[in-house]
């Protein structure tokens, strides 16, 4: 316990209904995880983070028997959902804004990418022949989360956590997580926060279901065809979030060394860099038990720090350099890629 007779971690992840709890999903979309997603939570609990469940904007909008439909964001997007999703994403935007006025850390706030409410960079919509289609862009209710985010100046990044292998990586957003828990420094202004979980698929046109001729646009009550807002009005929606909050297409995370720094490139645009010179420490985190890929963990003065999963491109490039430093412990590595265990190794320390 702490010197003040308080040891909580003081770290807290929001996370989809869902992840918890998979049991409000629309009938036939539960495959791999029958309560909760396991190695997610496993990850969180070790690293000491408690988690908020956020509330399941479609089943407090549909409840538990809502057909399952094109399953696309047009299904949803009427003007009472996107009520429904704008009011619990600004009660979540004053508990986030309560938690970091208090002190506390929240690394992430965690959507379910391929939902037409929770995706954070793929969303299923309709494509030309009506059937599902994962394109870029963001689920109803994650959309009027990071609006309400934008408007309260709340800098936490957003990551999807793929619901199907079509989706994408669940092992890819588990190490974006996990490098998201650790502790860092702030992101710069400017940084984009969107962290979308690893390449997946190609982001455009990946055709999930056909759907038959026509789509069922009313299948659920009150989400008729006629009460979605016109196109005009959805993309006003959006162009309300800003400048800075507009979708890029989602790259692979890759890494690169260049003017003496070590420049990590994520998903989303953003960068994390220490220089080689500044190095204090280099270490291999290993978490076997929950399938996360080993991160590489970098460490410069004062809070500089690139944190990046084994395995992206440009490694071996950044593992020449590393090899250089002396004293760079090989066998330290060697152990770290065998390692069975959830362990730390240290490659090298400034002496
Ligand atoms: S993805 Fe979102 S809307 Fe869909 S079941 Fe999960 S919490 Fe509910």
């Amino acid at each position: 316990m702490s010197q003040s007779g308080d040891s909580r971690s003081r770290i807290v992840v929001f996370a989809a209904h869902c992840l918890l709890n998979q049991n409000v999903k629309v009938q036939g979309l539960v495959d791999e995880h029958p309560a909760a997603v396991m190695p997610l939570l496993r990850l969180l609990f070790d690293r000491g983070a408690g988690i908020v469940q956020m509330p399941c904007p479609e089943l407090r909008e549909l409840g538990l028997g809502r057909p399952l439909g094109t399953d696309t964001r047009e299904q949803y997007d009427t003007p009472s959902y996107r009520q429904t999703c704008a009011r619990i994403a600004a009660e979540l935007a004053a508990q986030i804004s309560a938690f970091l006025a208090a002190g506390y850390r929240v690394p992430c706030v965690l959507g379910v990418e391929g939902s037409p409410s929770c995706s954070v960079v793929r969303a299923p919509v309709l494509g030309p022949e009506k059937q599902r289609v994962l394109r870029p862009g963001s689920g109803l209710f994650i959309e009027a989360l990071d609006a309400e985010l934008a408007r309260a100046q709340l800098d936490v990044p957003l990551i999807g956590v793929p619901e199907t292998r079509e989706a994408g990586s669940l092992e890819e957003a588990l190490g974006q997580i996990a490098s998201l828990l650790e502790p860092r420094r702030r992101a710069p202004v400017g940084d984009k926060q969107r962290v979308p979980a690893g390449p997946g698929p190609a982001a455009e046109d990946v055709v999930t279901a056909p759907l038959g001729p026509e789509p069922e646009p009313d299948t659920h009550p009150g989400m008729a065809e006629a009460a979605r807002p016109p196109p005009s009005e959805q993309s006003a929606a959006r162009s309300r979030l800003g400048p800075e909050l507009e979708l890029r297409e989602p790259r692979a995370h890759r890494v690169r060394v260049e003017a003496g720094q070590v420049i990590s490139e994520r998903p989303d645009h953003s960068t994390e860099r220490v220089r080689m010179s500044d190095l204090q420490r280099v270490e291999i985190q290993t978490f076997r038990s929950m399938g996360i890929q080993p991160l590489w963990v970098l460490t410069g003065l004062g809070d500089a720090k690139v944190v990046l999963p084994m395995g992206l491109d440009g490694e071996t490039e950044l593992l020449v350099k590393l090899q250089q430093l002396p004293g760079f412990d090989d066998e330290a590595l060697v152990e770290a890629v065998s390692s069975t265990a959830d362990e730390t190794f240290v490659c090298w320390q400034r002496p």
